[in-house]
């Protein structure tokens, strides 16, 4: 086929395509057989492994908003690849980038793929190969990984009477992101948290790894706490209850000057947050703690898995701190073909 950058207006004045992949995608792999370079990549797989895949797409006015800092553009389309690993107790090896580009911005390409490579470096990701087109800004990133042979933690393995529990501390980006929107003010050191939280999401990979000794059923967190929730409990063909009691609400409040009520919609609602999510029998609590002290990454236990439903579960019972009314809320999440978000401007 025809290459459309050597037949559209020029792409490339000062800087081609394989000046950019040579400049700035092309990095010496320490696991790889053969890297970028070829017409494709030859890795291989350690002895007693899965190989585990994902893909996403992050895409600019949708994903990220057109100005955004390119640093944390690379940064954060690579974490959440390896956030999706993470929450199958999986180790990140391999990555494939496909890059669409208006135009051939050399200082955009610079910062990506300084933050790309960074990202990379962190959780030990080889670039091995991807592809440079002429387009609307799109990033597409596939991330090749290994799990032991039938070790990967899924979503439905969630039993009646596990606790449920999730990691750090949810809720921070989507109020980044509001505060960007103009939408709320926050306190200048807890803005700052929640943009770094929104831009430079950490995955959290080693946490992934651990837990998926005890985790019957696991997830991360990209969509909202309650929408990810429910995908868990319908995989898993049970349902839950929560409570207040457990969510990490306070922190919000002090950092955000936030209501109760603000802080448990911006947890349970708000999206992009990057935590696992995950089911493990209450004879682990010990053990999940000790992980937590070790980590330095907080493990809140916020619910427990009840016996499958008669009908389809649209909704949770929270209870309430101090014995106020349990609160019904929906289990829903974010999604980009609800007509709530198709038909407005770009939400992230
Ligand atoms: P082909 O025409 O065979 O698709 P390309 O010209 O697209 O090859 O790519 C040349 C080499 O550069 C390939 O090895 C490809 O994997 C690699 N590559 C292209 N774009 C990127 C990128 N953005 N990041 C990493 N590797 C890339
Ligand atoms: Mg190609």
């Amino acid at each position: 086929l025809q290459n459309p950058a050597q037949t559209l207006p020029e792409v490339s004045s000062s800087v081609g395509e394989f000046a950019l992949i040579a400049r700035y995608f092309t990095q010496p792999t320490s696991h790889t057989d053969l890297g970028v370079g070829d017409d494709a990549a030859l890795m291989s797989v350690s002895a007693g492994h899965q190989l585990v895949a994902s893909v996403d797409a992050l895409i600019s006015g949708r994903h990220f908003f057109p100005d955004a800092e390119p640093w944390g553009v690379g940064w954060k389309s690579l974490a959440v690849s390896v956030s999706d690993l993470a929450a199958m107790g999986a180790r990140p090896r391999w990555a494939l980038l496909s890059l669409s580009l208006p135009d051939n911005d050399e200082a955009f390409v610079a910062g990506f793929s300084a933050g790309f490579m960074a990202c990379a470096r962190t959780f030990g990701i080889d670039l091995v190969g991807g592809d440079t087109t002429c387009g609307p800004l799109t990033v597409s990133i596939t991330l090749l990984g290994e799990v032991l042979k039938g070790k990967a933690v899924l979503r439905s393995g969630a039993l009646p009477g596990d606790d449920i529990w999730v990691s750090g501390q949810p809720g921070r980006a989507v109020l980044g992101l509001h505060a960007l929107q103009g939408r709320r003010e926050l306190p200048p050191p807890f803005l700052a948290d929640c943009l770094g939280a929104l831009h430079r999401p950490q995955p959290r990979l080693t946490l992934g790894q651990r837990v998926s000794e005890w985790a019957h059923a696991m997830l991360d967190i990209s969509d909202g706490l309650l929408g990810d929730l429910g995908h868990l409990l319908s995989a898993s063909g049970v349902c839950a209850e929560l409570s207040e009691a457990g969510l990490p609400l306070q922190a919000l409040m002090d950092a955000g000057e936030l209501s109760s009520a603000q802080a448990r919609e911006a947890v349970l609602y708000g999206g992009d947050d990057y935590e696992l999510l995950f089911a493990a029998s209450p004879q682990h609590r010990a053990a999940l703690e000790a992980l937590s002290k070790e980590t330095g990454i907080a493990l809140h236990c916020i619910g427990q898995c009840l016996p499958r439903p008669l009908t389809a579960v649209t909704d949770i019972v929270l209870h309430r701190k101090e014995g106020g009314a349990p609160l019904r809320c929906p289990l829903r999440g974010y999604d980009h073909f609800s007509p709530s978000v198709v038909n407005q401007a770009p939400k992230r």
